[in-house]
């Protein structure tokens, strides 16, 4: 077995990963071991290099190893490395979010998307005093136990739960809903309206691969919260600071009750953030009866960093940048398919993007999962063989940054093409 490869890192981490879907299951092969990453490209340990889609699921918005981030870390981390005492960054940071996102007028910091959603649905449910949460189906928020349930088929709504280990108990006050049916979010609340503590919802589905909220949709949400004292709880966990600086709340102007940030707001570092209303917030221990800690919350580093991303965010340039890099690539991109008459679809939103082997209007996760996995696979490993790296599943969102340049997005354009005629051939 050869050191530094990934069947032998598989005798010490189980699967030979930290998180599932870095080990290639849904398209088969082996993953390549990163070395590292700048820029726009990832390097393995042979020296290849890598032209990274990926880009650490969203964190790295800049880039690897963008040099602001860097410095804002190594600054950092000679001023010390954690303290368990409040920090004047921590408040800065808050107030900062609370600059892009006006709803979260109070702010928590915590270290991870999972620990962000799970600590904004046991406030919720603190809050309101009500057990039962909706959610989407093919909605993701992490791995806490009540979020693992996506409720099966054939309009059974009571979870099921996805994974063992998640109790039906606990698995049994999740509603799980079609994304994008208002008449299915109408009947939950009818049925159950008084029980509903909240409506968790990413309001770009981007697990699902991307799939946008149709014109009333997230209002529809709203409005339901609001008639029956349900809170609207956003995982903007890849959408904040994504496709907006202030998130889908900015771009469909549309209000949460909770907001839960992570991945961009740590800019690769362990951050994540929830937030709201003041009067909901204050629920939260110390000031109130809802518990939530953590030993390395606010870390120093990660706060350092998160404020370095937002700071070259804030005016707004990069999203313009992203916007013309992402049209240079799915414009002629989508043009090609439509000529060759491929069973493909590109969904996108902002620098999110996911090539659908599918043919038809892709609306929720039950039309996402028409997609043939088989020639993803195909299409993925084709790419990978050039050079491209695009997410090992179906059902993920490729990411541009600002690492990717020009002349990177005419090369993934050639790319993606060749894998496409492989694939149909
Ligand atoms: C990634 C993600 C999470 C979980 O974040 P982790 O940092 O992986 O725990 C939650 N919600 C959404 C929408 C995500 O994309």
């Amino acid at each position: 077995m050869k050191k530094n490869s990934f069947s032998e890192a598989k005798r010490y981490l189980v699967g030979g990963v930290n998180s599932p879907v870095r080990a290639f299951k849904a398209v088969g092969g082996e993953p390549f071991l990163v070395a590292s990453g700048k820029g726009s490209r990832l390097y393995d340990g042979d020296g290849n290099a890598y032209l990274d889609y990926v880009m650490s699921w969203g964190a790295n918005i800049l880039g690897h190893a963008a040099p602001e981030i860097v410095s804002a870390i190594n600054r950092a981390a000679g001023q010390g490395i954690s303290f368990g005492a409040p920090t004047w960054s921590e408040a800065e940071l808050a107030r900062m979010i609370r600059e892009a996102f006006p709803s979260m007028e109070k702010v928590r910091l915590v270290s991870s998307g999972t620990e962000a959603v799970m600590s904004a649905v046991r406030l919720a449910r603190g809050a309101t005093g009500r057990k039962k949460i909706v959610k989407f189906i093919g909605g993701y928020h992490g791995h806490a136990d009540g979020f693992l349930v996506k409720a099966g088929s054939g309009g059974a709504t009571f979870g099921i739960p996805d994974s063992k280990g998640v109790p039906e108990e606990v698995a049994r006050l999740t509603l799980a809903i079609p994304y994008n049916h208002e008449e299915e979010a109408e009947k939950i609340f009818k049925a159950h309206g008084d029980e509903i503590a909240c409506v968790l919802a990413e309001p770009v589905a981007a697990n699902m691969g991307v799939v946008v909220p149709e014109e009333s949709f997230l209002q529809k949400l709203r409005d339901l919260c609001n008639h029956y004292g349900a809170l609207l709880v956003f995982d903007e966990v890849i959408t904040g600071f994504r496709i907006a600086y202030g998130g889908a709340q900015e771009l469909f102007g549309i209000e949460a009750d909770l907001t839960c940030l992570g991945k961009i707001l740590g800019g690769g570092l362990p951050l994540a953030a929830f937030g709201g209303r003041d009067e909901i917030m204050c629920h939260l221990a110390p000031e109130g009866p809802v518990y939530q800690a953590g030993t390395l919350s606010g870390n120093p580093l990660a706060v350092a960093c998160g404020i370095a991303v937002l700071n070259i965010l804030r005016s707004g340039e990069v999203y313009r940048e992203l916007a013309r890099k992402s049209e240079s690539l799915l414009g002629p991109l989508s043009d090609y398919v439509t000529k060759k008459s491929y069973p493909v679809r590109i969904r996108a939103c902002a620098s999110l993007f996911t090539v659908f082997f599918a043919p038809d209007e892709i609306r929720n996760f039950s039309d996402a999962q028409k997609s043939d996995t088989e020639k993803y696979a195909a299409f993925f490993h084709g790419l990978l063989k050039q050079g491209v790296f695009f997410p090992p599943s179906q059902f993920e969102s490729c990411f541009i940054s600002r690492g990717h340049s020009s002349q990177d997005l005419s090369i993934t354009l050639d790319a993606v093409r060749k894998s496409l005629e492989f694939v149909f051939k």
